[in-house]
């Protein structure tokens, strides 16, 4: 089923789902399992997997450095896949611009719809590594905006390049990103806005934010998107800090603020399992609100670990 389906079926009430990241190559499959399987009895009706970006590596050949490109996390449609069928939920994989040409974007999502997948989050991806501007592949798209209408068009019955008669045309919902404290390239929040109502006029039938961790941010940019003529739901994204270490890495990585409160409250941890209550109480009182105030869903980053998202949904759900 698709996600606005599960929105409009659920008559108003707020629901569970969880976004998790595929394991490095070579690890088992069970390893994700183990960190799904505490987490369903709260009855997500979905489950996000995420998609990394190509990188290079190193590898000494003769004396010299031979740089090859790989993915140390492939795999996301599979695990899409085995999710769907070991669980019976919908699944929603990662689609990025960034790596893919517009002819493997479709095949990927031919997969999709043949598995029976028919949400995708439609990304643009980050710059690689290397990069300090996100650059499109020869013959990819560069902007999410772009990878909507390529997935509409299948919609539609339209492919890339052949001339085909479709008896079978795919019908994908399609999920676009938000940042209630605005991307980092984008000029103003305002501009942002803009950027996001063109995802949807492309035809993104739902948002799902960045972690945010003051709730009223979420508000305002749900009330200026409104403002801006979105009116798809907004699934607000909330992730529990976990390590001392996330008061630096997570406004580097994601470019959010995080309240002087909660940096307050981790300063004063002196082990990481009392930081991880602090995270999970205040991802609690985040959610309550965020529930009370009718979000359709509320969507939180697991990144790997469940104990700390059980512990959430327990007091939630
Ligand atoms: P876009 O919507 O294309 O926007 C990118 C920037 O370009 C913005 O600043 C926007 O304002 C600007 N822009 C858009 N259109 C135009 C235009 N026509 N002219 C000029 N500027 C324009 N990354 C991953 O690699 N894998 C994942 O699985 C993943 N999952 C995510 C899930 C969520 C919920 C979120 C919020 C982010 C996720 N990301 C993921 C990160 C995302 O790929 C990055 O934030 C990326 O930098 C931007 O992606 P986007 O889809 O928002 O891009």
């Amino acid at each position: 089923m698709k996600v606005t389906e599960h929105i409009k079926n659920a008559n108003g009430k707020t629901l569970f789902s969880f976004e998790i990241i595929p394991p490095k190559k070579g690890n088992s499959i069970q390893q994700l399992y183990n960190n799904i399987d505490p987490l369903m009895e709260f009855k997500p009706p979905f489950i996000d997997v995420t998609t990394s970006r190509e990188e290079y590596v190193y590898i000494e050949k003769e004396g010299l450095l031979d740089r090859k490109i790989t993915r140390m996390r492939p795999g996301t449609v599979g695990i899409c896949a085995a999710l769907k069928h070991k669980y019976d939920v919908d699944t929603v994989p990662h689609v990025l611009c960034g790596g893919f040409t517009k002819e493997e974007t479709e095949y990927l999502l031919v997969d999709c719809h043949y598995l029976g997948i028919n949400n995708v989050m439609a990304l643009r991806g980050d710059a690689m590594k290397h990069q300090q501007y996100f650059e499109a592949c020869k013959g990819g798209h560069q902007f999410a905006k772009n990878l909507v209408g390529q997935i509409q068009n299948l919609n539609r019955g339209k492919y890339l390049h052949d001339v085909i008669e479709v008896d079978d045309k795919a019908d994908f919902c399609i999920g676009v990103a938000g940042y209630p404290e605005k991307h980092i390239e984008a000029p103003s929040l305002k501009t942002d806005l803009k950027r996001l109502k063109e995802k949807v006029d492309a035809g993104a039938d739902y948002v799902v934010t960045q972690m945010f961790f003051d709730n009223k941010k979420y508000f305002e940019f749900v009330e200026a998107a409104k403002q801006e003529g979105i009116n798809v739901p907004i699934i607000p994204g909330i992730k529990p800090i976990a390590v001392k270490r996330h008061l630096q890495l997570l406004p580097q990585v994601f470019k959010i603020d995080l309240p002087e409160d909660l940096i307050d409250a981790v300063d004063n941890c002196s082990t990481n399992e009392q930081v991880r209550q602090v995270g999970i109480e205040w991802a609690i009182n985040q959610s309550k609100e965020l529930q009370k105030a009718g979000v359709p869903v509320l969507h939180y980053y697991s990144m790997g670990k469940s104990d700390n998202i059980k512990a959430i949904a327990e007091a939630i759900f």
